[in-house]
This record gives C-alpha cells, sequence and structure tokens, in this order.
C-alpha cells in the first residue's frame, strides 16, 4: 500500500515522501498511525551517531489502531486500539523469562533496517528503504509491527497522549518499579529531567518516595519536576549536585536513576548514594566513554546497575501506566506537545533546544 512517511536520506534531515508498505506477514500486524513520539534515539540514527545505513524510516514510539492482522495473531483485532513498543523474539532465554528488553535478538528487531528474516518492509521506486526500526518505523501513516510489540490501549483515551509510553515513559517509570521496587518512604535522587527522568519523578511520587529530588541545568524542567512530585531540586550548573543531595538526605539516597548519559554525571549518581543504595544507569553515552569512581565510593553495599526499556514486560507494564495515568496519578502527558506531520523537523529542533521535552508527531488523518 501507499503510505507517507518521513524519511532520513541525508544525514541531519526527515522529508515526508510517499513509498510504498508491503503487506504484514504471519506474525504481522498493520497499524494506521495515529500520533508518534520522539526520542533521543531516533536523532541519534538521524544524525548517524548510531550509524545505521541511510534512507531509513525511523519513529518508535508510535500508537494507532489495528487495520489488518497476519494469520498467526490473536492477541489484536482491526479495530484495536495499540501502543507500539520495542520488539523482541520471544524465544530466547530471556524473552522466556519474562525479561524481553534483554532478549538476545534485540538489536536485531529494533536496532535495524530490515526484518529479522532480512526482508525489506518499505520501498520508493522500487529501491528498498530502510524500516522495521523498533519493528514498527512509526514516522509515518502506517507501520508494520510484530504482534510482540503491539500493546492493546483502552479506545476511549486518545492515542496522541498514549504514544510515549512504549519507550521513554516506560522506561523511567519502570526504573522505579520494576529495577529497584521503590519503597514507600524512601529517598530518591533523579539525574537528568528530560522525559525518562519526568517519568521516574512521577513514578517515584506515586512508589511514595519521601524524598525526591530532581537534578538538572534547565531551571524550567526543574520547575515542572517540581509540579509533577520532586520535593526538592538541584540545578547541577550552580551547585555540587552530590554535596546537595547530602545535605537534604544525610548519609545518601535509597535510589538513584541517572537518565542524562553524561559520564561525569554517571558517577554523581553512584556518589549520591547511601552505603546501601541502589543507581540505575538509563543514559546512553558513546560506547568508548569512561565512567570513573574513586575506590571509596565502591566501599559499602552500594548496588550499580543498568537497564533496558525499565526492565518493562509492556503487554502487563503499559496497560498499568495507563491505569494510574487515569486515575489522575501519572499525569505523563504533560511533557508532551504537539506537531503535524509537516512539522516534523521543528519538532526535533525544538527537542534538541529542550523548548519540548518530548515532541508527538500527528499524522494526517
Ligand atoms: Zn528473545
Amino acid at each position: 500500500m501507499e503510505i507517507q512517511a518521513a524519511v532520513v536520506k541525508e544525514k541531519g534531515a526527515f522529508s515526508v515522501e510517499v513509498m510504498d508498505l508491503s503487506t504484514p506477514q504471519p506474525d504481522e500486524v498493520l497499524v494506521k498511525i495515529v500520533a508518534t513520539g520522539m526520542c533521543h534515539t531516533d536523532l541519534a540514527v538521524r544524525d548517524q551517531h548510531i550509524p545505521l545505513p541511510l534512507p531509513i524510516v525511523l519513529g518508535h514510539e508510535g500508537a494507532g489502531v489495528v487495520v489488518e492482522v497476519g494469520t498467526n495473531v490473536s492477541n489484536v483485532a482491526v479495530g484495536d486500539h495499540v501502543v507500539l513498543t520495542f520488539g523482541s523474539c520471544g524465544k530466547c532465554e530471556s524473552c522466556l523469562n519474562g525479561k524481553p528488553a534483554y532478549c538476545i535478538e534485540f538489536m536485531g528487531y529494533n536496532v535495524s533496517t530490515r526484518r529479522p528474516d532480512g526482508s525489506c518492509t518499505h520501498h520508493q521506486h522500487g529501491n528498498p528503504v530502510g524500516a522495521s526500526f523498533f519493528y514498527q518505523s512509526s514516522f509515518a501513516t502506517h507501520a508494520i509491527a510484530h504482534k510482540r510489540n503491539v500493546v492493546k490501549v483502552p479506545a476511549d483515551l486518545p492515542l496522541e497522549i498514549l504514544a510515549p509510553l512504549g519507550c521513554g515513559v516506560q522506561t523511567g517509570a519502570g526504573a522505579v518499579f520494576n529495577c529497584v521496587n521503590a519503597n514507600p518512604g524512601s529517598s530518591i535522587a533523579i539525574f537528568g529531567i528530560g522525559a525518562v527522568g519526568l517519568s521516574a519523578v512521577m513514578a517515584a511520587k506515586v512508589a511514595g518516595c519521601k524524598i525526591i529530588i530532581a537534578v538538572d541545568v534547565k531551571p524550567e524542567r526543574l520547575a515542572l519536576a517540581s509540579e509533577l512530585g520532586a520535593t526538592h531540586v538541584i540545578n547541577g550548573s550552580d551547585a555540587n549536585a552530590v554535596e546537595a543531595i547530602g545535605q537534604i538526605k544525610a548519609g545518601g539516597v535509597d535510589y538513584s536513576i541517572e537518565a542524562s548519559g553524561v559520564p561525569s554525571v554517571m558517577t554523581q549518581a553512584v556518589e549520591s548514594l547511601s552505603g546501601t543504595g541502589t543507581a540505575v544507569l538509563l543514559g546512553v553515552a558513546p560506547h568508548d566513554a569512561k565512567v570513573c569512581f574513586n575506590a571509596g565510593t565502591l566501599l559499602g553495599g552500594r548496588t550499580i546497575r543498568c537497564s533496558i526499556e525499565g526492565d518493562s514486560v509492556p503487554e502487563v507494564f503499559i496497560p498499568k501506566l495507563v491505569d494510574l495515568y487515569r486515575s489522575g496519578r501519572f499525569p505523563f502527558d504533560r511533557m508532551s506537545k504537539y506537531y503535524e506531520f509537516d512539522q516534523i523537523n521543528q519538532a526535533a529542533a525544538d527537542s534538541e533546544s529542550g523548548s519540548t521535552i518530548k515532541p508527538i508527531i500527528r499524522m494526517p488523518a
């Protein structure tokens, strides 16, 4: 079928063009996309910091309506509203253990330009165009997803609100709920107040954390963090965050979440912990960057761990987040700003300047 898709042909820019989308395979789902969140990973590929071959159709926080299902698909039906999330094989030890974010085929199902079988879903003038990004490539009017990365959501909530649940929101909330399972009355510091960090702030409030410290260098983001649940904010450009956290919570915090990807901030996230605290490092730094700790920091019983997608099992976790949103306790739409499809380059620019935390691209009806 003929679709419109935002293609990156040359490093640094999206271009909305007409192309052909193949029909779904037996395990696949054709989705009419209503809206798609934009995430830093999309821009990292656009700018070739993640060097997937061009041309490519990106987008991995899609939400839409099922229009066709393959013969092996039974978890969703035509007409269902769905949020698209990351792909996984469903067969490896990690998937079978309920840890699909650590699927051994994760790269092939997500950070790729073809289906896992090597075939191409998108063509233009008869030539293949890289797609199947996070098994969706949802910067488009339609997407082919896999039955394992579509999650049914209630039809009475706007899909444009729900779109970012599939990646950024579940990553930040999952760090709090799944990775550290934060206790009521506990203390937590969250470094990097973008979409992931704000999701962690909101989740910490839901979890009943008593001290929720947000650290960033942008005053307007810290102000939003305060509105969404932070009990304290620290501007990292004005203060030594580790010392400031020690003044708020003597001896350090129970948990820290790092969502900036800056190596020196990763160090701070570990150094601000109590002697038995746990740091969850979510931010992505250049692969060869070094993160340093004083040997003294490693004395004690601290845990340093990482997480992909907040350890989420999307079919279980995303509906829980939808319920929290509906109850008014997890207002993640507060960080979203909406753009029409032909404004996609403006959305990216606003994300990079920091004026928009979570751009959501609306597709033409
Ligand atoms: Zn797997």
